[in-house]
């Protein structure tokens, strides 16, 4: 193998960059070309891609979002879109390519290896929900973000007695508002895997009030319901002052942390390693703080989990 790729594509996630940056010197480290292609699948289709070079990556490791930029391409599930990114992979001698992305990423990657072009997937996405890594790029920042922001809120809640809902990305996963609540201390966590009625959170909330409790920290998962809806909710059954603190895209940006930093460069170089073992239609992951690969056929057959023991602890600290 003398030529491979990489491109980052879906939502874009902080430490991308650091990723991108592996990929390519381990790449160089090993005599390859190493070409990055822009704007995901898009660019790939449109043969928007060059030759990067070991100064292309410098200065980009602590850098939030992707230099390589992200593109949606729904066209992509398509044969015969699929069948134009091999046109210019093959026209550029390129053998291997690295995708830097989530699920819908990855069945990208998956059929075009279906397709005889070996592909290896990166898990990069703020959200924590692909299967065969326990964590994906991106998770550890945007977690980091939640939490200064609950702390900040923690303060100005405590000096005016209110309660705040504080709502966080994840539409389907939980993740990051469960580990943020629970690292952040919030009294209430709400995920679209466990179902919680409004008088559940009502019940608690004035448990806590009984006990003296002057405020109260609310995390919902937008997946659950929006912070707005739930304090209207809330609202209608107590007396207290509800605000609301949608957090949105700030979760999505920010310099990488030193966790994100590190696991991007492993997955980032262990990618590298599998094709030049040969190895296609593989997704790189980190199990017991090891790297791990698996079939990206087999991860679309299974559903990403949101660690029980993690939910369990969340309720238990904060009765
Ligand atoms: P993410 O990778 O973060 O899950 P998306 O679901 O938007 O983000 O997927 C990113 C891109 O991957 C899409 O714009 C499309 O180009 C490609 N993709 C998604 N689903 C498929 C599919 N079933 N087959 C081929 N390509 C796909």
């Amino acid at each position: 193998m003398k030529k491979i790729a990489v491109l980052t594509s879906g939502g874009d996630a902080p430490g991308m960059n650091a990723a991108i940056r592996a990929v390519v010197r381990k790449g160089i480290y090993h005599h390859l070309d190493v070409y990055g292609i822009y704007n995901g699948y898009y660019g790939l289709v449109h043969g928007n891609l060059e030759k990067l070079e070991l100064g292309s990556v410098g200065d980009i490791i602590h850098r939030g979002g992707t230099i390589l930029r992200s593109a949606r391409l729904p066209e992509f599930a398509d044969v015969k879109v699929q069948e134009k990114a091999l046109e210019q992979l093959n026209q550029h001698g390129i053998e291997g390519l690295v995708v830097i992305g989530g699920d819908g990423s990855y069945r990208g990657a998956n059929a075009l290896t279906k397709l005889g072009f070996p592909c290896v997937g990166v898990p990069g996405t703020i959200d924590n929900d692909i299967v065969g890594t326990e964590f994906t790029i991106g998770f550890d920042t945007a977690i980091n973000t939640v939490i200064d922001a609950i702390d900040k809120i923690r303060d100005t809640a405590s000096s005016h007695e209110r309660t705040f809902v504080i709502e966080v990305m994840g539409r389907d996963a939980g993740d990051i508002a469960l580990w943020a609540g629970l690292a952040g201390g919030a009294e209430t966590i709400l995920i679209p895997e466990e179902k919680t009625t409004i008088d559940d959170i009502v019940d608690r909330l004035q448990r806590g009030k009984e006990r003296g409790k002057k405020h109260s920290i609310i995390v919902v998962a937008e997946g659950v319901m929006s912070g707005v809806t739930l304090a209207e909710e809330l609202k209608q059954k107590i007396d207290a002052d509800v605000r609301v603190s949608v957090l949105g895209h700030i979760q999505r940006g920010g310099s990488p942390t030193a966790t994100d930093r590190l696991l991007a460069s492993r997955l980032g170089a262990r990618a590298v390693e599998l094709l030049l073992e040969g190895k296609g239609g593989r997704a790189v992951g980190i199990v017991n703080n090891k790297i791990v690969d698996h079939a990206i056929a087999n991860i679309f057959n299974q559903r990403h989990h949101i660690d029980d023991e993690v939910i369990r602890l969340a309720k238990e600290l904060s009765i």
